[in-house]
């Protein structure tokens, strides 16, 4: 019987940075997949994922539904002991402030903060009495910087950072650590529609980042090696805020 593999939930990962996240982890991690709705995109990171011998469970749900977090995580958490959380679930809805409407502000709150509260106030408890485990949350640039049009990510994506920082002193004691990645231009589906040839000039590298340089990241934080690193925000943003 092969030794069970440490868990970790990624939250959003049927595409783009959470479905890199998801098969950069699998090799080494038991990945328990999130995603709300492409259930065809979900199915073929996990068909590739178990290609390569590895384990993965799809859960699909929206994270900033109290009760579908619940009813898909609780009757899991009896029987197992979660390592890590990757909150990477994410939406955009861009717009000046005097055109938005408080639907695309709660959408965007909702998905990446008041969704971190929800799965960190679940998996931190199964954490806490395991006395182990670390919590990634993936911000943006957007929330270091603050972006134009962008007034309710940039308040998530921020609100993501504060939020991590203060998990990471209540729960060191016991030997979970929580860190924020934050990533700059990232090519996935989230920003095929950006203007690259006003942006690439901004940014020193010259190119957008790939998913798999960000999971990378994540990967390190998962590991042994990362074990004294906790609060801290480590941006993967080729050089374009420092
Ligand atoms: P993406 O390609 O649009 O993928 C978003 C993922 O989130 C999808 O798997 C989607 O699943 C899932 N998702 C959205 N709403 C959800 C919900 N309510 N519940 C559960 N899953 C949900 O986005 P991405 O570019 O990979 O971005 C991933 C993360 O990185 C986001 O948090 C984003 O803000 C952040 N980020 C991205 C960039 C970038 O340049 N791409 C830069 C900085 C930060 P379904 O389609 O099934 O709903």
């Amino acid at each position: 019987m092969k030794d069970k593999k440490k868990i970790v939930l990624v939250t959003g990962a049927s595409r783009g940075i959470g479905a890199a996240i998801a098969k950069r982890l699998a090799p080494e991690y038991e990945i328990w997949l999130n995603y709300r709705s492409d259930h065809g995109s979900a199915v073929r990171v996990q068909k590739e994922i178990e290609a390569n011998s590895g384990v993965c469970r799809l859960l699909p749900f929206d994270v900033a539904d109290e009760e579908a977090v619940k009813a898909s995580l609780e009757p899991l958490l009896g029987e197992n002991t979660v390592w890590g959380l990757v909150h990477n679930a994410g939406v955009t809805r861009d717009t000046l402030v005097a055109t938005m409407t408080r639907e695309q502000w709660d959408t965007v709150l909702g998905v990446h903060l008041t969704a971190y509260f929800l799965l960190t106030r679940i998996l931190a408890r199964n954490m806490l009495f395991a006395r182990q485990g670390r919590i990634v949350a993936i911000s943006s640039i957007s929330g270091e910087t603050g972006q134009s049009g962008q007034m309710n990510y940039s308040a998530a994506k921020a609100g993501l950072i504060g939020a991590s920082k203060a998990l990471a002193r209540e729960v060191a004691r016991r030997n979970v650590l929580v860190n924020v990645v934050s990533p700059g231009l990232i090519e996935t589906e989230m920003t095929d529609k950006l203007p690259k040839d006003k942006l690439l000039p901004t940014i020193p590298l010259g190119r957008f980042g790939n998913s798999t340089e960000v999971a990378g990241i994540v990967n390190f934080l998962m590991g042994e090696e990362a074990g004294y690193i906790t609060g801290q925000v480590i941006s993967v943003n080729g050089g374009l805020y420092m």
